[in-house]
This record gives structure tokens, sequence and C-alpha cells, in this order.
């Protein structure tokens, strides 16, 4: 009895350990399960959370653009939405409140509520503008055009530095000059320098990028072209190229034309509502004057118009004197080249003297010689030296 009984508990013990094992196996595969589902819980969270996320994105309405136009009391604001012009006013939350000024661009809902402030047009301006606070540009550099210099000076320096003695004489300045002449004979480069001499912004907008890269953004730059220029006064406006947005030929009733023509007549709509003694001078350049459309030069808009020729050989010695200074000269008389460069502009000369002073780099000489001169002329005025002349004869 008792051999038995012995017998059948050691069967027992095995076979709870049997089961106990078995156990043990399915609890640690459970254990993975839960691991693994808990797992996937959290991606479906996640994945939950995106789809919410892009179906508010889905449900939001989109946000009209406006502009501040006044800031005013009591939490309130004057907008214009861009597009219609629609004007409104508006109440703006504390916190938005003081961060809005006139210029300001802010994103409005359908309520014409303002939602968030964008930021100033500056973006907008610096794609098609250049500024520069106060050029280091001087009248030192430039080489000969004396006459032409005063009368730039005249028209747009001092009526910034000196404005008593206009106001003294009763003395209206012209509005508005327009330099013409061939590229590359330093217009820009006086628009720069009277500039600086008067410690004024210099903005630089070209028409031709105006019209061509910008197509119907050109009035809307324009207005912003006279903004910053008002906000950064003492200022110069130099708009280059003006043959693109005021030529006669452009108006010929296509859509692109009546873009110019909307360009246009903003430009002349900003210059009427200036005031000829104020801060801001208007400068333009052209190499086609005979192409703008009157309504450009009539008094009061660009009626001081300076012609900005060739140099002569006494300037192309000052231009030759201005770009040798730091060479480092051989045995060469200025006055040689001078003869060989006739009908050649500013730039051409400067670019003959960097260009001689590259030849004598690539010769590793001690300094710079007629020969160099020679090939930096033949090069940069396309012309062939003799032999190769010769060959073609
Ligand atoms: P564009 O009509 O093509 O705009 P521009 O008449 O405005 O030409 P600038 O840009 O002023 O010409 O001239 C280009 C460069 O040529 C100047 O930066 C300057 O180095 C040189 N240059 C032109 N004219 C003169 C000059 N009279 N004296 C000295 N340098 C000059």
């Amino acid at each position: 009895m008792d051999e038995t009984l012995i017998e059948n508990v050691g069967k027992d013990s095995t076979l709870q350990s049997q089961q106990l094992k078995e156990l043990y196996e399915s609890l640690i595969e459970l254990r993975e399960k839960v691991e693994t589902q808990q797992r996937d819980v959290v991606k479906l969270r996640e994945e939950n959370a995106q789809l919410k996320r892009e179906n508010n994105q889905l449900k939001r309405l989109p946000l009209f653009v406006a502009v501040v136009i006044e800031k005013l009391p009591d939490g309130e604001v004057y907008l214009r939405q861009q597009g219609n012009n629609q004007e409104y006013i508006t109440q703006v939350s504390d916190d938005l409140y003081p961060l809005l000024k006139a210029g300001t661009k802010v994103a409005v809902n359908n309520a014409l509520s303002i939602i968030k402030v964008i930021g100033t047009t500056y973006d907008a301006r610096v794609r098609v503008m250049e500024l520069e606070t106060s050029p280091s540009a001087t009248f030192e550099q430039v080489g000969g055009l004396k006459e032409e210099i005063e009368e730039v000076r005249e028209a747009v320096e001092y009526p910034i530095t000196r404005p008593e003695v206009y106001a003294r004489l009763g003395v209206e300045p012209p509005k508005g000059i327009l330099l013409y002449g061939p590229p590359g004979t330093g217009k820009t480069l006086i628009a720069k320098a009277v500039a600086h001499n008067a410690s004024a912004t210099f903005i630089r907008m070209s028409g031709s990028e105006l019209v061509h890269k910008f197509i119907g953004e050109g009035a809307q730059l324009v207005r912003e072209l006279f903004e910053l220029a008002r906000e950064r006064a003492p200022s110069i406006v130099f708009i280059d190229e003006i043959d693109a947005v005021g030529s006669t030929r452009t108006h010929d009733g296509t859509s692109g034309s009546a873009e110019v023509q909307r360009t246009l007549m903003q430009l002349l709509a900003e210059m009427d509502g200036f005031d000829n003694r104020g801060d801001i001078r208007i400068m333009a350049a052209t190499n086609r004057p005979d192409m703008l459309d009157p309504a450009l030069l009539r008094p009061g808009r660009f009626d001081r118009i300076i012609e900005i020729p060739f140099p002569d050989a006494a300037s192309r010695t000052e231009i030759l004197r201005i770009h040798t200074r730091n060479l480092s000269l051989g045995d060469i008389t200025l006055a040689s080249i001078v003869s060989r460069t006739e009908g050649a502009t500013g730039a051409e000369l400067e670019a003959i003297c960097r260009e001689a002073g590259m030849i004598a780099v690539r010769e590793s000489a001690t300094s710079i010689e007629e020969e160099h001169f020679d090939a930096a002329i033949r090069k940069v005025r396309h012309e062939m030296p003799e032999q190769d002349v010769r060959m073609y004869l």
C-alpha cells in the first residue's frame, strides 16, 4: 500500500512540474503578445493624432492677406485687404495689437479678425530692390563728367543737405532727374556718389526686372519702393532702365502692356504726390531716352534731363588714372592707352585695367607693361591682333 502511494506522489509531482512549465511558457508568450499590442497601440495613437491634424488642416478655411493702413485707438486697426482693396476696421486682440504698425501684413479669417502677423512687406521689396544705407562710392571715383555731376548735385544733393537755401530763394528744385547715355558711362556710380555725399539711403530698382520678373506685381512694388523711401528718408530712389516701364512702344493694347501701363501710372502717381523740396529725391537712367513716354518727362516729373556721354580723351585719362591707382605700372604713359580707346566707356576702361593686371599676373610679371594693356584692349574691345587680321586678308 505504502509503495503504491509513494509511486503516485512521484507521478503527481512530475505532472505538476510539467504543467507548471507549460503555464510558464504560455505566460511568456502572452507577455510578448501584450508588448506587441502595446507597441501597436502607440503606433495607432500616433497615426490617429496625425490624421486628426490633417483633418483639422483640411477643415480650416483659408486666410486672407491684408495690410494695416492705420492703427486706431482702443485696440482697433484700419485694414485694407490685398487683391480686392476692400477696407475695413477690425478689433484686435491685446497680444497682437502692439505688434502692428502701418504697413504690417496680416492674415485675416472669414470674419475679418486678424489671426496672425505675416511680417512687414519688406520681403517682397528686397527681391527687386538694392538698398544701401550710405553707399561708399564718392565723386573722386568718377572720371570726367564735372559739369554733369554739378548739375546732379544741384538737383539731388543740395535740396537734402541745404534745403534752407532753396527755401530762402523760393527755388523749387526739379522733382526728378533723368540721366541718359550709353551703358557703362557711370550713371549708377554718380547716383551712388550723390547718395554718399547726402548721407542718404540709396534704393535702386531696375525697370526691366520689374517688368519681366514680377508680372502682375509692378504697381504694388512701385508703391512699396516709395513707401520704403519714405521710411528711410533722406533717400535717393534710382530707377535704372526706366524705358522698360516708361516706353511708348509697350502700350500696344495687350495684357502685358496693360500691366506695364499700370506700373507706369503708379510711378507717375507717386511722383505727383511728392513734395519737390522733400528729402526723397528721384533719379532714373536710360540708354533710350527717345523711347520714353512724354508723360514721364512733363514738368513736375523727370524735368531735368542730363546726358552722360562717352568719355572724351581728357575724361578717359582721368578714368584710367582712377582705375590704375592701385596697379603697379611699368614704364607706360596713360596717353598711349587713351589714344587707343576712342569710344570706350568707363566700364570698358575699368575692365581693360583689370584685364591688363590679370594678364601680368598670369605671366608672373613684376609690373604691368604696355604689352599687357595691348592684349587687354584687344580682349575687352574684341579687336584682333595685327597678324590675325593679316591672316584674313
Ligand atoms: P548701365 O546703363 O549699364 O546701368 P551705368 O551708366 O549705370 O551703366 P555704371 O554702372 O555706373 O554705368 O558703371 C559701371 C562701372 O564702370 C562703374 O562701377 C565704374 O567702375 C566704371 N565707370 C563707368 N564710368 C566711369 C567714370 N566716369 N569714371 C570712373 N569709372 C567709371
